[in-house]
Order: structure tokens, then C-alpha cells, then sequence
């Protein structure tokens, strides 16, 4: 079944006639289209592709599904809507309410006369939680090439670096891979480790810092995410504890992750298994989160939404533990669920790493 076809049914089933699909993930998962302005109007067995003159070219070489029109200054998009609109007699269109502003709505209303606008979610979000195989593999693609530049950064830190020029390295490392970042980096060290978000900052490197690392990169479409927290010279025996805890927790988790399984139950096994050490308090965030064309894709795995674990979905499994004044850790790998449990996309080694300095 064609992507397309993915979504009519679904449209169907929501009992939707038409709806406009604005998420640029989504549009592009519908029709390969790359540009920045392009809309699907979704209709059963009759969408179009909107755009504008500027990607009129670029939409005939990559949307083949369906027909595109394209309209031109000074005509406005409102305009333009609200005549293919017209001239499929269409009376009501859903909307993607996490898309639309309030400011956009509004002149949709003022020019659509007599056309309802439905808020709705995106059907697509959740249809493209579930990777094709070559999906899958531009995602394990980008994690081979993160795990890489984890091996070149690793190279380079030692005491008297600062935590900027490992960004910098990064920046020139995926580059020329053709890839871009796919988030922006978290390179924290010593006490800022205890920043879950840490930006990297101008701070120097020192002997027994931990190091945390949280890269991702885009290429092809499509993201990796990786974390892994060093330590820069032997570790003290409490990094080492907290450390190879937080470790067997991740662990646990992973080989939790399988068809079947509930997202919810997986993140409190994180939890459970943190507070045989009283760590549980530390660890602030979810377990994770979708994975694919966005980092921060459809679907999260913690206390507060219950996800059913389904094969070809791509997850980030990411404990933590930030302890103020000592320091903080975190642990990420990405996996696909498979018919009977999950592959490991990013291979880099995971037990503590002790930095020689
Ligand atoms: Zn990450
Ligand atoms: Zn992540």
C-alpha cells in the first residue's frame, strides 16, 4: 500500500472527506516533496499537491502521486485555497490543529466564506510511527555516522579543551558527510553535566569531569539521536556506581522494548530499577521518544502517555540521572521494534569510558 493509499483509509475511517496536511514531515512522507511551502489536500481517491511558484519545478520532479497546482504573487494562499476549495465543492476541511495558528485560521475563515474548518490531528503522525525497511535503514545510516563523529569527538577531548570546540568539530565532521545537524548538540561537562539541555559553552575541560554528549544527524531525511557521558581520566568510584546503575537500567530497558509491550510499563522499569540505588529521584524526563524524520517524532515513552509498542516503530531509549553539585549522566541508543523484540541502530560502545589524560 502506498503512503497515500496509508492515509485515505485512514482519512476514512476518521470519517473525514477532505483535510489539509500542512506538517512538513508529513507532506514529505506523502510525496517526497523537500521545499519548505507545500500543502496536501487530502480527498479519498482525489488529493492535489499545493505550492507556489517559487517550487513549481522542484514539485514536478518530486511529487509523482498526485497533481500539483501552484499558484504566484499576488495572488495569496488563502486565495488560492479558497478556489480549489470551490471548485471541488467542498463545504468542510479538517486541519492539522498543532499546525495552523490562531492568526492563519483566521484568514482562512475570512476568505473561505461558508466553509467549516475542522480542527483535527494529523492521521499521518501516527501512520509514519511505523518505518518501511528502507526507512529503517536511512536511520541506521545516520546512527553509523553519529557513532563515528562520537569516536572523533572522543579523540579530541581532554582537560583545556572547551566544550564549544567539540561543537565546532562535530559541525565539521557531519558536513561533508552531507548531513546536518539534526538537533542542536548538548556537549556538557564537570558540574554542567547536571543540565539535562546543556548548551555548550566556553567552558574548559578538566581532569575527572564527566562528559556528556547528546548528538543527532540528519541525512537523507531522516535523524539518528545519541548520548554517551565519559569521564576524562579514571572515574571516582561514586561516577563508576551511579554510572554502571544508570547502565544496567538502560539495558533492562531495551530488552523491555518489544511488540506488545506498553510505553508506560517500560519507563517505570527505568524507575524501578534506578531506585535500588535511591536514583529514581534524578532522573526528571521521559524514557524516550519517536524517532524518524523529526528527532522528536511521534510517540513518547514515560509516565504520563501510554504508547503501544508496535513493530517498525523507531524509539530512543534515554535514561538519565543529574545530581546537582556532583554531576550528570545520560545514556541513549536508538532501536527498531521487530516482529519478536528490537534491533540496536547506533553501535557505539557503552560501558563508562575513561578518557587518558
Ligand atoms: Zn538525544
Ligand atoms: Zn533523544
Amino acid at each position: 500500500m502506498s503512503n497515500l493509499q496509508k492515509l485515505n483509509a485512514a482519512l476514512r475511517e476518521a470519517g473525514q472527506e477532505a483535510m489539509l496536511i500542512t506538517a512538513p514531515a508529513s507532506v514529505r512522507w506523502l510525496t517526497g516533496f523537500t521545499g519548505s511551502f507545500g500543502a496536501v489536500l487530502a480527498r479519498h481517491d482525489d488529493s492535489c499537491f499545493l505550492t507556489d511558484s517559487r517550487y513549481t519545478v522542484q514539485a514536478a520532479e518530486q511529487v509523482s502521486d498526485m497533481p500539483t497546482r501552484s499558484f504566484r504573487s499576488p495572488q495569496k494562499f488563502e486565495e488560492f485555497l479558497r478556489d480549489t476549495v470551490s471548485e471541488f465543492g467542498l463545504d468542510q476541511l479538517a486541519f492539522d490543529q498543532n499546525q495552523v495558528t490562531v492568526g492563519t485560521l483566521a484568514k482562512w475563515e475570512k476568505t473561505l466564506t461558508g466553509v467549516k474548518f475542522v480542527p483535527a490531528s494529523d492521521p499521518i503522525e501516527e501512520l509514519r510511527e511505523i518505518k518501511s525497511p528502507e526507512e529503517v535503514e536511512r536511520i541506521r545510516t545516520a546512527c553509523k555516522l553519529t557513532d563515528e563523529a562520537l569516536t572523533l569527538l572522543l579523540e579530541q577531548t581532554r582537560p583545556g579543551v572547551k566544550e564549544v570546540e567539540l561543537l565546532w568539530s562535530l559541525e565539521d565532521f557531519l558536513r561533508p558527510h552531507g548531513a546536518t545537524l539534526a538537533f542542536d548538540p548538548i556537549i556538557v561537562s564537570g558540574p554542567r553535566t547536571a543540565r539535562p539541555h546543556g548548551e555548550p559553552s566556553e567552558r574548559a575541560i578538566e581532569r575527572g569531569d564527566f562528559v556528556t554528549f547528546d548528538i543527532g544527524a540528519r541525512l537523507d531525511g531522516y535523524c539518528s539521536d545519541i548520548t554517551r557521558t565519559v569521564v576524562v581520566g579514571p572515574a571516582s568510584d561514586r561516577q563508576r556506581e551511579v554510572y554502571e546503575h544508570l547502565l544496567k537500567a538502560q539495558v533492562a530497558c531495551i530488552e523491555a522494548m518489544k511488540p506488545g509491550a506498553k510505553g508506560k510499563t517500560v519507563d517505570s522499569l527505568a524507575r524501578t530499577i534506578l531506585d535500588e540505588k535511591d536514583l529514581a529521584q534524578y532522573f526528571g524526563h521521559g524514557l524516550g521518544h519517536g524517532l524518524g524524520a523529526l528527532v522528536h517524532d511521534s510517540g513518547r515513552l514515560s509516565q504520563t502517555v501510554d504508547h503501544d509498542i508496535k513493530a517498525g516503530q523507531v524509539w530512543t531509549i534515554e535514561p538519565g540521572v543529574y545530581i546537582e553539585d556532583f554531576g550528570g549522566m545520560r545514556i541513549e541508543d536508538d532501536i527498531v521494534i521487530t516482529e519478536t523484540g528490537n534491533d540496536v541502530l547506533t553501535g557505539f560502545p557503552k560501558h563508562l569510558i575513561e578518557l587518558p589524560c
